[in-house]
């Protein structure tokens, strides 16, 4: 095992998603350990804490602190769920962490499950990942053989269920609170907050929900320690990050490898921008986060705090590489074609405003822009942010604001000129 690979730590091994697999890293011990000598929740959470890790669905809140936040002494049920329904553009992670790794996943939940004071715990994975799916099943079944799972785990008393929950194609479904609604057999629409799901979650009770990469992270941070997984990275971003590489690079896929990476490291590991083309742009975290020009983007290494220099965000760590022949008026307008589909029309600012910037970027990429257009996008754009219930409004604003920010020569000559600057997208 590379030392700086955490939720790949199996990947050396072949097949690596067996119980077998998991058992030869170290699997299962640090549940073993903390079952037998009844751990306390707190020195857990104070680990945790200790070591940094940062929610990786792309919040980057801090997974320590979220944990905190539970009334563990609550009497009653309390839930932990995993959120796999991985649909941001860019986003090819957590269904691999499923497809080779399934294991550490549930050993992150059964241990978050004992930290919390929940007894029951919920994977809400995205439908479309049928063999994710299918190996987390199988991983499920030898875990509960094994018995990691079920009543008195390992003789300790403690009780923990895990269950598989598969979604319906709602991009939405990956919004903490409209995953609760979808779990409880409702519309999957974003709840109001407050209330946190901390205090009122799933069905109404305390619950914690955490992404899939930071829940398979638990297991190594507490084997190898705080000091370790912290040390892999920067200050204040603690451990190794899975990037998924997409884009305009000769080798895409995913790569783990240590927060504070220089981008021009990454990139070379994806070998490099294809066909020999040049670099023009990058969005660093996924489609909602702002875009990047390369000049920038070349002098950033790859941590919240580093891509937070260029006012971008490092999101769930989904990086689109955008080479120069790239129209950015043709990626803006796919991408805003994607929130304009996807938002779930429960408030105004967003089901109407995604439309609205959808159409005029649109008319823009066929020569039928106006020159009032760039103003008008970004004033939707600034009307929608921050005035709906979900992030999904503000998702769907800062790329336009970014692209128009960063690239409106391009803007320009296509409403002047009714085609591409360089005609070759
Ligand atoms: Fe639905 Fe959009 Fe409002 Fe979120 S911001 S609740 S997706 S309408």
């Amino acid at each position: 095992m590379k030392l700086d690979q955490v939720c790949f730590r199996t990947s050396h091994l072949s097949p690596s998603w067996t119980l077998e697999a998991y058992r030869q890293v170290g699997g299962y011990q640090v549940l073993e350990n903390i079952l037998s000598n009844k751990l306390k929740p707190e020195s857990i959470i104070e680990q945790i804490k200790n070591s940094a890790l940062r929610g990786r669905g792309g919040a980057g809140f801090p997974t320590g602190l979220k944990w905190s936040f539970m009334p563990r002494r609550l009497p009653g049920d309390k839930y932990i769920v995993c959120n796999s329904d991985e649909g941001e553009p860019g986003t090819c992670k957590d269904r691999d962490i499923l497809r080779f790794n399934p294991h550490q996943v549930i050993e992150g939940m059964i241990i978050a499950g004992y930290t919390i004071g929940a007894q029951t715990g919920y994977n809400y994975i995205r439908g479309e990942f049928y063999e994710p799916i299918e190996r987390f099943e199988a991983a499920l079944e030898e875990a509960r053989q094994a018995g990691y799972l079920g009543k008195d785990i390992l003789d300790s008393g403690f009780n923990f269920q895990l269950h598989t929950h598969i979604g319906a194609g709602a991009y939405i479904c990956g919004e903490e609170t409209a995953l609760l609604e979808s779990l409880e057999g409702k519309k999957g629409q974003p709840r109001y907050k407050p209330p946190f799901p901390a205090g009122y979650g799933l069905y109404g009770r305390p619950t914690t929900i955490n992404n899939t990469e930071s829940l398979a992270s638990i297991p190594v941070i507490l084997q190898h320690g705080a000091d370790w997984f912290h040390d892999l990275g920067t200050p204040n971003n603690g451990g190794s990050k899975i990037f998924c590489m997409t884009g305009h690079v000769n080798k895409p896929g995913n790569y783990e490898v240590p927060l504070g990476t220089p981008f021009a490291e990454l990139l070379e590991l994806a070998g490099g921008v294809r066909y020999g083309h040049q670099l023009k742009a990058v969005i660093p975290g996924g489609s909602s986060t702002p875009v990047v020009p390369a000049d920038i983007m070349m002098g950033l290494d790859m941590s919240y705090d580093g891509i937070a220099k260029a006012r971008s965000m490092l999101g769930a760590g989904s990086v689109i590489v955008m080479d120069d022949s790239t129209c950015m008026v043709k990626a803006l307008q796919r991408i805003a074609y994607f929130y304009y589909e996807e938002s779930c029309g429960q408030c105004t600012p967003c089901r109407e405003g995604t439309g609205w910037l959808y159409r005029v970027v649109k008319r823009i990429e066929e020569g039928q822009g106006r020159q009032e257009d760039l103003d008008r996008l970004v004033d939707v754009a600034e009307n929608i942010n921050g005035n709906t219930i979900c992030a999904l409004g503000d998702a769907a604003a800062a790329p336009v604001v970014s692209f128009i920010k960063h690239f409106r020569d391009e803007f320009q000559y296509h409403i002047d000129h009714g085609r591409c600057m360089d005609n070759t997208a």
